[in-house]
């Protein structure tokens, strides 16, 4: 098997779509090695040998080191450099690279393969002592925390301890010879921590960190991320070894990070970030302030210091050049990291950039009229998911705002919160229903929980392209970085900025946007959907072959989702309106009546309330379908459960409270989901259903009389298990419907169905085919029963099935497509071949996640329901789905 694939010169073993195999990082400097650009040479370990590895309990395939060896040679060959060599050292990065992006969440070591006699070496043939034991020390820095374990902190003290026996501020001040003393430290340290000197040999080091990425594929950050974003663990990790090219070599030197447009816009204009004589993890650490890449950036941010455009014109324009011949290439944004030595160029890394939803927009319809991409791949390049971010909202313009600090605009959106400045306690807070901030000096993989749990994210040192700005961006979080004004006291859980304290707790405002740290919370305003969003729905909207309704009951939400685009409504849960105020009371003496005149007399309190209802939808919805569930709860959920609230019911029907609670004790049910509940109340009282109908057929009429328009309606029986539950209902409804035609003299369009959401529903689709005249599948209540796995209680222990891989998503969330997919399957077989023009549509949770949706087109539905604010994210995933 070859495990090892050589990249670089004009060559490589493999290209950009052997992603899968080589990693994102590996496939594309395989691909621009092939273009024929400044690529350093080296090799990849796949990631056949990771998941090899894992299999075999930390063990190599057999062939590994041959293969490692040999393209090892050739590299050396290459470079005319020898590994290990004191004479002419060759050094070698040794980097992560999985197949989807995972920043700073494995390990990466640069500078290996230096020990006394090679970083002497090294020294002679670049002329610069100085720079060779900054890359020694780098090194020791760097193998000791990634490989060795001892961690950076301890080389961070020795150093701040020697900077200030010497009154340095600045690591550049350091001499060379200081340099062997803080070395000579670094050494005695790993000594002290390990009990064994820092290793030497450079096939050691090499086998060292090779080992020690595969194994980060494991570790608690990389593990959360993958779960964060469904990453399957047998994916593996390839290591990229790579020839160093050295960014730390002077004033001619630098190194940097750059897109090929803003990330966070989608403007186009080259966006990035360098710093010079620095080494590549120096940009995204944030452990200096980077310089902007472009004068335009540097006017804009205000900057002081030279971009680089300024202080290294000739290798900018070059680099210029490769990002427009980059983008072409990939006909997408790009995510690029080079390195210049002594004013040669090098090219690192480049891959898709993750962007924002609103720079995702922009990018798409952007690249469609610049002719690089069409209609159909630009719907196809926005990530349903993501559009949640546009929806979000931002702070209203009106407002006096009371500025805390500010930094830089990180990560678009505003939110507001408790400030928090602990990632843990920021996770428990927002556990138990709090809204935080997360306030850090700066983040590293460590605070991936803590910012996933925030609002939003604030921190005091980094730049655009930081841990924090770069990971807020890809999760949707708004997020104001390098806000240097703030003074954090972790330890007293408090900052002070501009003269004031504000502690634990505290409420505060950011806006990503503009970059500003408010004091309090401030009012938001709901975003406008038009420009590139109303451009790529359009030609989402072309692509789609399923409807896209909404899952709503008030005519607020109505609105919402016809503004967002629904084109219809697949699901109006009754329920939801009993529980208004002016009409709970009238709900609960029907549910107390003891005959069923009793209960006549209380649904006719009802009625005419529950026609207003329907007619406001109606009016909003005009003649697109209006899907309008009959009643589905147990009567009990109606019920007052604690003491002060029966004492209240009591007062206002007149009914005892002792009556009232051994009604109550007489509805409960141990099972409720599974008792008396959807059609089997229609069967006991056939007069809750009869009215509901007729408030429905009366709505219509109403409202065609007032508007001339006529409403559709989709009367929908829930939880039929047996064809006879639904013939003997949709008797009665189509009854109620010729007495209302009778005295209104308007017809009312309808049609009778009912919703699919227990298996043997599924499995009888034909005979209810019979007598419904759509479906509609429930997939909340089909997952809970087909799993026979409670809705209401599974969340106490799906993290464990999810850890443990048993499930790979939450069923709840993403459909269950081998299980609960089989039984749409059949029913949608079942049902067609008994009436083959039954309209088929999904009203469960999942009516409104891209995955599900993909699964609803493949399985034929007509159309999807989803809550209001998911209708756009619906639109594109079923566009997508059909493409
Ligand atoms: C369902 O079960 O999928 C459904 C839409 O109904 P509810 O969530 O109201 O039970
Ligand atoms: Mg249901």
């Amino acid at each position: 098997t070859k495990w090892v694939y050589a990249f670089g010169a004009g060559s490589s073993d493999g290209d950009r779509n052997d992603k899968n195999l080589l990693g994102g990082k590996g496939a594309n400097l395989a691909e621009m090695a092939r273009l024929g650009l400044p690529v350093p040479p080296g090799f990849t370990l796949s990631t056949a040998v990771c998941t090899a590895y894992y299999a075999n309990e930390r063990a190599y395939p057999a062939e590994l080191d041959a293969q490692v060896e040999e393209a090892l040679a050739a590299l050396e060959a290459q470079v005319d450099k020898r590994f290990g060599d004191p004479a002419n050292p060759l050094l070698v990065s040794v980097r992560s690279g999985a197949r989807a992006s995972m920043p700073g969440m494995m390990d990466t070591v640069l500078n290996l393969g230096l020990n006394d006699e090679t970083a002497e070496g090294l020294a002679a043939l670049s002329g610069d002592r100085r720079f060779a034991l900054d890359s020694y020390r780098r090194f020791i820095t760097m193998y000791s925390d990634v490989v060795l374990g001892v961690p950076h902190e301890t080389f961070e003290d020795i150093l701040d301890m020697f900077k200030e026996d010497h009154d340095y501020t600045l690591d550049t001040e350091i001499t060379a010879e200081q340099w062997e003393e803080v070395i000579a430290q670094y050494k005695q340290a790993v000594q002290d921590a390990l009990g064994h000197p820092f290793p030497t040999d450079p096939r050691t080091q090499l086998w060292g960190a090779i080992s020690a990425v595969f194994g980060s594929w494991m570790n608690d950050r990389a593990v959360t991320y993958r779960r964060m974003y469904d990453i399957p663990a047998s994916w593996g990790t390839a290591v990229n070894v790579q020839a160093m090219v050295f960014g730390n070599m002077g004033e001619t030197s630098a190194t940097g990070v750059a897109f090929t447009r803003d990330p966070s816009t989608g403007d186009s204009g080259y966006y990035g970030e360098f710093l010079i004589n620095a080494q590549g993890e120096d940009v995204v650490a944030g452990i200096r302030t980077p310089q902007c890449l472009t004068k335009s950036m540097r006017e804009r941010m205000g900057d002081t210091q030279p971009s680089m455009e300024e202080a290294l014109p000739e290798v900018f324009a070059e680099l210029t050049k490769v990002f427009d011949q980059l983008e072409r290439h990939y006909r997408d944004m790009q995510d690029i990291e080079f390195t210049v030595e002594r004013g040669r160029l090098w090219m690192l890394q480049t891959r898709s950039g993750k962007r924002t939803a609103r720079a995702a927009l922009k990018i798409a319809v952007d690249m469609v009229a610049e002719g690089l991409i069409g209609e159909e791949e630009a719907v196809l390049r926005v990530d349903p998911s993501q559009l949640d971010q546009l929806l979000h909202p931002t702070i209203d313009d009106a407002y006096q705002r009371d500025v805390l600090a500010k930094g830089l605009p990180a990560s678009p959106g505003a939110a507001s919160g408790k400030a928090v400045f602990d990632s843990d306690e920021a996770e428990a807070m927002a556990g138990q229903g709090e809204k935080v901030i997360l306030v850090r000096v700066e983040t590293s993989p460590e605070d991936i929980h803590g910012m996933h749990a925030a609002q939003a994210i604030v921190t005091a040192r980094g730049g655009m392209t930081s841990h924090a700005a770069v990971v807020a961006r890809g999760m949707g979080r708004p997020c104001v970085s390098g806000a240097g004004e703030i003074r954090i006291n972790a330890g007293e859980k408090l900052f002070t900025a501009r003269g004031r304290t504000i502690r634990q707790g505290d409420v505060i405002t950011v806006d990503g946007a503009t970059g500003e740290v408010l004091f309090g919370a401030a009012p938001m305003i709901k975003p406008e959907l038009t420009g590139d969003f109303a451009a790529l729905m359009v030609w989402a909207d072309k692509a789609r072959r399923m409807k896209v309704r909404t899952n709503a009951e008030t005519p607020a939400d109505v609105q919402t989702a016809r503004e967002f685009g629904a084109e219809g409504i697949g699901l109006c849960r009754t329920e939801h309106m009993f529980f208004d105020a002016d009409r709970i009371a009238a709900v609960r003496e029907m549910i107390l009546a003891d005959s069923q005149a009793g209960r006549v007399k209380a649904l006719a309190k009802i009625l005419p309330m529950q026609r207003d209802d329907f007619a406001d939808i109606f009016r909003i919805m005009e003649d697109r379908p209006c899907t309008i569930r009959l009643l589905d709860p147990p009567l009990h959920e109606f019920l007052p459960h604690h003491a002060d609230d029966v004492r209240a019911v009591a007062e206002a029907t007149g009914v005892a409270p002792e009556a009232l609670m051994e009604r109550a004790r007489d509805l409960s049910e141990s099972n409720p989901m599974l008792g008396h509940r959807g059609c089997r109340l229609g069967i006991t009282y056939p007069e809750i259903y009869e009215m509901q109908a007729r408030a429905i057929f009366e709505a219509q009429a109403l409202v065609e009389r007032e508007t001339g328009v006529k409403p559709v309606a989709e009367v929908m029986i829930p939880l039929v298990a047996a064809a006879r539950e639904l013939e003997i209902l949709k008797v009665r409804v189509a009854a109620v419907a010729r007495q209302v035609e009778a005295e209104t003299g308007v017809a009312p369009i309808y049609l009778i169905g009912t919703m699919i959401e227990l298996p043997r529903a599924a499995l009888r689709a034909a005979d209810i085919a019979a007598h419904a005249e759509f479906f509609s599948f429930g997939t909340n209540d089909l997952t809970q029963t087909t799993y026979g796995l409670s809705r209401d209680d599974a969340g106490k222990f799906l993290g464990d099935y999810l850890e443990a891989g048993i499930f790979e998503k939450d069923p709840f969330v993403s459909i269950d497509q081998d299980g609960v997919g089989d039984l749409i399957r059949i029913a949608v077989e079942r049902g067609r071949s008994a009436r083959d023009d039954l309209k088929l549509g999904i009203c469960g949770e999942h009516g409104g996640d891209p995955a599900s949706i993909g699964f609803c087109e493949s399985a034929g539905l007509d159309y999807v329901s989803c809550s209001p604010y998911r209708v756009p994210i619906a639109r594109l995933a079923a566009a997508q789905a059909a493409l």
